[in-house]
């Protein structure tokens, strides 16, 4: 039998509608709708077509959003300035600084220099130990985005085994203490753990979050368990999607289409063996977008 789908685009749709009902009844008490600008350093094609997402889901719940572009070859010294215009303009509640950073650049002065109350992706030391100490504080928004698709999907954490895949600052170093703080036993693994796809394999909820193409495929899942996949990369030529997709629509469509993207789990050979599958797109991606836009929220809500 097939996975059970954890679908992305509707519980962010949920969250979006809930938030825009929010960001009225504060438009309406402080006369000033939520401010979010982002940062964005040099021109890295991703980049820009995720901040164009970003700004257009806030433009469209009634979140003023700006961006700030500046070029690549811009100083340490001229970001910095940047970050703290926008903490001492009081109608920007939120600030993003577009990661990855331009190579060579020092991304923790400048994450470290924006205002803690106007840190909305949570990368802020000040938010990381508050998360980290089970405190209120802005928590990073593809992990957050997480605990919300399996809570409304009421898949139950406390006790559970979950493993993650991954031990980055934005992804699985958060998303495990989400995980604990939430009641789950947890296991973080990265690019020295032995036996990786055995340790995964004990895992009730298995969260991938290692940026491998289809690493994860029926050896590191046990049957039944909830597979979230976070790993966004783009499918190169027929022969890997066939590989990916097998015969399926998705197999056509890449043919009709020539693009297709797939994440950190192998869709093909996972999904009859997962009980429960986020997708590649569809899944954590309009998670993020939708906590970012909670986050900013939050902060607005925070600050007036
Ligand atoms: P990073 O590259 O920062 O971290 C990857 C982690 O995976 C590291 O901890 C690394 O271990 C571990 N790893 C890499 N290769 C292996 C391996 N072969 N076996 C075991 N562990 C391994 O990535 P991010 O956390 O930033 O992102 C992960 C993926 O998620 C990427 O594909 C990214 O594009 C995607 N992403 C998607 C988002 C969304 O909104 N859907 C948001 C953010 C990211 P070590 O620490 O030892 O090097």
């Amino acid at each position: 039998m097939s996975a059970r789908i954890l679908d992305g685009a509707q519980v962010a749709r949920q969250i979006r509608a809930e938030v825009a009902a929010e960001v009225k009844e504060l438009q309406q008490r402080v006369g000033r709708p939520p401010g979010l600008t982002v940062i964005l350093v040099g021109e890295d094609p991703a980049s820009v077509v995720y901040i164009r997402n970003k700004a257009r889901a806030a433009e469209k719940i009634g979140i003023r959003s700006s961006v700030i572009r500046l070029p690549e070859t811009s100083t340490e010294a001229q970001i910095l300035a940047a970050v703290q215009r926008l903490n001492q303009d009081a109608e920007i509640d939120g600030i993003l600084v577009q990661l990855p950073l331009p190579r060579g650049m020092a991304s923790d002065a400048i994450l470290e220099a924006i205002d803690p109350d106007k840190d909305v992706d949570g990368f802020h030391p000040h938010n990381v130990g508050r998360l980290a100490l089970g405190r209120s504080g802005f928590v990073p928004c593809t992990p957050a985005g997480i605990v919300e698709l399996l809570r409304r999907n009421d898949i139950p954490l406390e006790g559970r085994h979950a493993v993650v895949l991954g031990r980055s600052n934005i992804v699985g170093k958060p998303m495990a203490q989400l995980l604990l703080a939430a009641h789950a036993t947890v296991t973080v693994c990265h690019s020295r753990t032995r036996d990786l796809a055995a340790v995964a394999r004990g895992a009730d909820i298995l969260v991938a979050a290692v940026g491998r193409k289809g690493m994860v495929t029926e050896e590191f899942v046990r049957p039944g368990a909830v597979v979230v996949d976070v790993g966004i990369h783009p499918v190169e030529g027929e022969d890997e999607a066939r590989d990916l997709f097998g015969d399926s629509p998705r197999l056509e469509k890449f043919r009709e289409k020539g693009t297709a993207l797939v994440g950190d789990v192998h869709p093909r050979r996972v999904r009859d063996v997962a009980g429960w599958l986020s997708p590649v797109p569809g899944g954590v991606g309009p998670l993020t977008v939708a906590l970012l836009l909670r986050n900013t929220l939050q902060a607005a809500q925070q600050r007036t």
